[in-house]
C-alpha cells in the first residue's frame, strides 16, 4: 500500500535562522521516519520578503509587478534549498523545487496570482523514489513562463493546494504559536488556544487581520474540504484543526477577536445627496482595483452629505487621487483622509442564532471610553473602527467581555 502523504508548511518565523532551519529539518525527518511520505512547503526566511519589497521601493516608487514577483519569489528559493541541505545533513534524501518546477500554473495577475492547475507529476515521482520533497511556497508560473506570486502569506495556499492535488492525509501549518487563539497572543496574554475552528470563522478572522493564515488559503481549503492543522514548530503539542462546521461549534457565540491596523479612512465632503452619486463614486474607485471595506454616509439636512469609507493603507494615495477627481466631477467638496484608525472585529458562527453580541461589544468599548467611528456587521462578524491608539485596549476589553480567556 502506498504511504500516506503529509504536507507540512513552515512559515517564515519557523525558518528565520540556521538553528530554526535545523529544527524544521528535524521535524520533517521524524515524520518521514514515522512512515509517511513528506512534502514540505517553505516560506522565505524571517521577514526577508519585506526586505526585498523595501529594496524594490528604494529603486522605484512603483516597481513593475512582473519584476516584483521575479524579485520576491527568490526568498522562498533560498529557504527551500537550505532546508533541503539541512535534511541531507540528517542523513535523509530530499530534493528542492521551485513552484514552476512542480507545475504550479497560475493566471497572469502578478503579486496576487490564482492557481489554475498543478501538475504534481514530478513530486509524485520523487516521493516514489523515497525522497522528501521540498517546494518553495508562494510562487507559481504563468502560461508565458513568467514567475508569479500568490499574494502575501501565499505559502499557506501552496500547501493547501498541494495537499488537495496529492490527496494528502493532512496539511500541517507550522508557525511560532501553538495554534489559532481567541485573539493575537501578542496582544492578549491570556488568549486561549482553540482546539477546532470552522473554515468560515477562520476565513473571517484571517480576513479581518489575524495574520496566522492567508484568507485565500482557507477559501481554497473550504472549497475542496482540506482540513488544516495549525501548530507550533517549537513544540510537539496538538494545535488547532480547521475544518467544516460541526454541531458543537454553534454553541460558542464568539470564537475570536481580530485587529487590523492597516486600513485608512477617506472622506469626500459635501457630496450632493441624490440618486446615482454613490454608484458613481464607488464605480470609479473599483475601476482602480481598490477594495473598499466599510462605508458610512450621513443623513443630509442640507442636500449635501459626507461619505466616508475605508481602504487598505497601501491604496491610500491612489484612493485620495481618485476621490479628488470624482469630487470635481460630481461637484462635491474637499477630500480628507485619516491613517490613525484601526478595525476591531468579533467573529463567531453562534452569532447566527444568538442576539445581543453587538450590544456587548459596544458596551465593552464604552466601558473603556473608546469611541466607535464606524460599524459594520454580517452574519458571523461585527467590526468597529476606533482610534489606532486605542486598538490593543479595545481588543483586550472585548476579549474580556466575551469571557474568551483561559478558564
Ligand atoms: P508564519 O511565519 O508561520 O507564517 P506569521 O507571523 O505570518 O507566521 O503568523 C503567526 C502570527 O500570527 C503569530 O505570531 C501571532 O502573533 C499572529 N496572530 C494574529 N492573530 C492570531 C490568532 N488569532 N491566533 C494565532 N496567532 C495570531
Ligand atoms: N514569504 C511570503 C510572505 O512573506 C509568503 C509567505 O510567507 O507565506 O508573504
Ligand atoms: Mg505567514
Amino acid at each position: 500500500m502506498a504511504k500516506t502523504i503529509i504536507v507540512q508548511k513552515y512559515g517564515g518565523t519557523s525558518v528565520a535562522d540556521v538553528d530554526r532551519i535545523r529544527n524544521a529539518a528535524k521535524k520533517v525527518v521524524k515524520t518521514k521516519k514515522d512512515g509517511y511520505n513528506v512534502v514540505v512547503v517553505v516560506s522565505a526566511l524571517g521577514d526577508s520578503t519585506d526586505e526585498l519589497i523595501r529594496l524594490a521601493h528604494k529603486i522605484t516608487e512603483h516597481p513593475n509587478e512582473r519584476e516584483l514577483d521575479m524579485l520576491i519569489s527568490t526568498g522562498e528559493q533560498v529557504s527551500c534549498a537550505l532546508l533541503t541541505m539541512a535534511i541531507h545533513k540528517f542523513g535523509e534524501d530530499a530534493i528542492s523545487f521551485t513552484g514552476a518546477q512542480v507545475g504550479i500554473i497560475t493566471d497572469n495577475a502578478f503579486t496576487k496570482a490564482r492557481i489554475i492547475d498543478i501538475n504534481a507529476k514530478r513530486i509524485v515521482e520523487e516521493l516514489n523514489s523515497d525522497k522528501i520533497v521540498i517546494v518553495a511556497g508562494f510562487q507559481g508560473v504563468n502560461l508565458n513562463q513568467d514567475i508569479t506570486t500568490l499574494g502575501r502569506g501565499g505559502s499557506n495556499l501552496t500547501a493547501v493546494a498541494l495537499a488537495k492535488v496529492l490527496d494528502a492525509g493532512s496539511c500541517e501549518m507550522y508557525t511560532d504559536v501553538e495554534g489559532v487563539f481567541t485573539a493575537d497572543p501578542r496582544i492578549v496574554k491570556d488568549a486561549r488556544k482553540l482546539d477546532r475552528i470552522s473554515y468560515e470563522e477562520m476565513f473571517e478572522l484571517a480576513s479581518l487581520g489575524a495574520q496566522v493564515l492567508q484568507p485565500r488559503s482557507i477559501e481554497f481549503a473550504m472549497k475542496f474540504g482540506v482540513p488544516i492543522h495549525v501548530r507550533s514548530s517549537f513544540s510537539n503539542k496538538v494545535g488547532t484543526i480547521i475544518s467544516k462546521e460541526v454541531k458543537a461549534m454553534e454553541d460558542t457565540v464568539v470564537s475570536g477577536v481580530a485587529l487590523n491596523k492597516d486600513e485608512a479612512k477617506v472622506t469626500i465632503c459635501d457630496v450632493p445627496d441624490k440618486p446615482g452619486i454613490a454608484a458613481k463614486i464607488f464605480k470609479e474607485i473599483a475601476k482602480e482595483d481598490i477594495n473598499v471595506d466599510m462605508i458610512v454616509q450621513n443623513v443630509s439636512r442640507t442636500g449635501a452629505t459626507d461619505v466616508s469609507f475605508t481602504v487598505p493603507g497601501v491604496d491610500l494615495n491612489k484612493t485620495i487621487r481618485v476621490a479628488k477627481e470624482i469630487s470635481n466631477k460630481i461637484a462635491a467638496g474637499a477630500v480628507a483622509f485619516d491613517k490613525d484608525i484601526a478595525k476591531v472585529s468579533v467573529v463567531g458562527i453562534g452569532m447566527k442564532s444568538h442576539s445581543g453580541v453587538a450590544a456587548s461589544m459596544f458596551e465593552a468599548l464604552a466601558e473603556e471610553n473608546i469611541n466607535i467611528e464606524m460599524i459594520s456587521t454580517s452574519e458571523i462578524k461585527i467590526s468597529c473602527v476606533v482610534r489606532k491608539i486605542h486598538a490593543e485596549k479595545a481588543v483586550r476589553a472585548i476579549h474580556e467581555k466575551f469571557g474568551l480567556s483561559k478558564k
